[in-house]
C-alpha cells in the first residue's frame, strides 16, 4: 500500500524514505519485466484460455462457460490474470491479447456447437477493450469468421467500466445488443453505477460478486447485499448469477433466494479446453 508506505516513510526519517523507494523501484521493475515477456507471450504460444462452467442447478444443466486467461513462462512464473492484465492495460497489450482471447473463446464455442452444444462462452473484457470505438466491428469480424451465432457469446464488462464515459458505453453496448451479443455486468456490487442508470442499459444478467458470497452463512451485511441484488436482477427483468460458490451452505442460501446460477469451485474450477469438454459430455450423457 503506497499512502501507508509513504506515510511510514515520513514519519521514520531518511532511512525509512530509502525503504519507501526501494517499493517503487521493485514494481517498476517487475512491471516492466512482466510487460517485456508479455510482449512475446503470443508469439510463444504462451497463452491458453481455460474455461469454467455456469450452471442452472435447478435444471443441472450448464448455461454457459466463462473463457479465463493463463499464462505460462517459465521466467516469470506463476502469474495471475489480476496482475497481468493489469499490467497489459497499462502498456496498450491488452487489445492485441483481448482479442486474441475473443478470437480463442469463439474458435473454442464453435467447436462445441459443432459437438452440439449450443453453449455461450463467456469473455472478459478489459476497461481499454471496452473504450475501443471498434469494439463492435472486431467482434462481428471474430464472429464472421468462426461462423458462431452472436448468442452464442457473451460479453462480462463491470461496473467502472460503464461509469467512465457513460455515453460511449451505451453507444457501445447498444450496437453489441443489435449483434444480437450478450452482456453481463460482472463483479456486481463493488461498483457504484445507480440504479436508474441501470435500468437505461442494454445488459442480460448481473454477476454477483464474489467477496458477497463467500461469506454469506456468517456475515449478513453480505447477505442483505446479495438480497438486494437479487431482488434487484428480478425487478429489471436481468438473468442474475453468483460466481464464486464454494459451499453446500452458500449454494442453499442463493437457491432460497431464488438465484438459480452458479459459477465456483463447488461446481468445478476452471478447466482446460479439453477437460472442458469431457465435463460437458459427462454432464449431457446423464
Ligand atoms: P472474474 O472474471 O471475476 O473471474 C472470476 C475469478 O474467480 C477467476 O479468477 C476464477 O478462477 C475465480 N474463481 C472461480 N470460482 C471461484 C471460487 O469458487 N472461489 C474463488 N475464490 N475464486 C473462484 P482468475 O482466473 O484468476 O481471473 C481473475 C480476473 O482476471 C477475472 O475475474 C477477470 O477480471 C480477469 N481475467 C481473466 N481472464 C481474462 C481475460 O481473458 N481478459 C480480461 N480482460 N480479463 C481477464
Ligand atoms: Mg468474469
Ligand atoms: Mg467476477
Ligand atoms: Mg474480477
Amino acid at each position: 500500500n503506497t499512502e501507508s508506505a509513504l506515510h511510514f516513510a515520513k514519519s521514520n526519517g531518511r532511512s525509512n524514505f530509502q525503504f519507501y523507494n526501494e517499493d517503487i523501484q521493485t514494481k517498476t521493475l517487475r512491471k516492466l519485466t512482466v510487460g517485456n515477456h508479455l510482449r512475446k507471450a503470443l508469439d510463444r504460444n504462451e497463452l491458453e484460455l481455460v474455461y469454467q462452467p455456469k450452471l442452472n442447478i435447478n435444471k443441472n444443466t450448464i448455461i454457459g462457460m466463462e473463457a479465463l486467461l493463463r499464462w505460462h513462462n517459465t521466467a516469470i512464473g506463476a502469474i495471475e490474470p489480476d496482475e497481468f492484465i493489469a499490467i497489459a492495460e497499462e502498456t496498450g497489450q491488452v487489445n492485441e491479447i483481448g482479442n486474441w482471447v475473443l478470437e480463442e473463446a469463439c474458435a473454442q464455442a464453435r467447436m462445441w456447437q459443432l459437438r452440439n452444444y449450443n453453449l455461450p462462452v463467456s469473455v472478459n473484457i478489459s476497461a481499454r477493450q471496452f473504450q475501443q470505438q471498434s469494439l463492435y466491428k472486431t467482434v462481428a469480424n471474430v464472429l464472421a469468421k468462426n461462423q458462431l451465432p452472436p448468442e452464442l457469446l457473451e460479453l462480462e464488462i463491470t461496473e467502472t467500466m460503464l461509469l467512465d464515459d457513460p455515453d460511449s458505453a451505451i453507444t457501445t453496448l447498444n450496437q453489441l445488443k443489435e449483434m444480437g451479443v450478450r452482456i453481463a455486468v460482472d463483479d456486481f456490487g463493488t461498483g457504484y453505477s445507480s440504479l436508474s442508470y441501470l435500468k437505461k442499459l442494454p445488459i442480460n444478467t448481473l454477476k454477483i460478486d464474489k467477496t458477497f458470497i463467500q461469506d454469506l452463512d456468517t456475515d449478513t451485511d453480505d447477505a442483505a447485499i446479495a438480497n438486494a441484488i437479487i431482488s434487484l436482477a428480478k425487478n429489471l427483468n436481468l438473468a442474475v448469477i453468483a460466481e464464486g460458490v464454494e459451499t453446500h451452505q452458500q449454494l442453499e442460501f442463493l437457491k432460497q433466494a431464488g438465484c438459480h446460477e452458479i459459477q465456483g469451485f463447488l461446481i468445478s474450477p476452471p478447466m482446460t479446453a479439453q477437460a472442458s469438454t469431457l465435463f460437458i459430455d459427462d454432464l449431457t450423457r446423464r
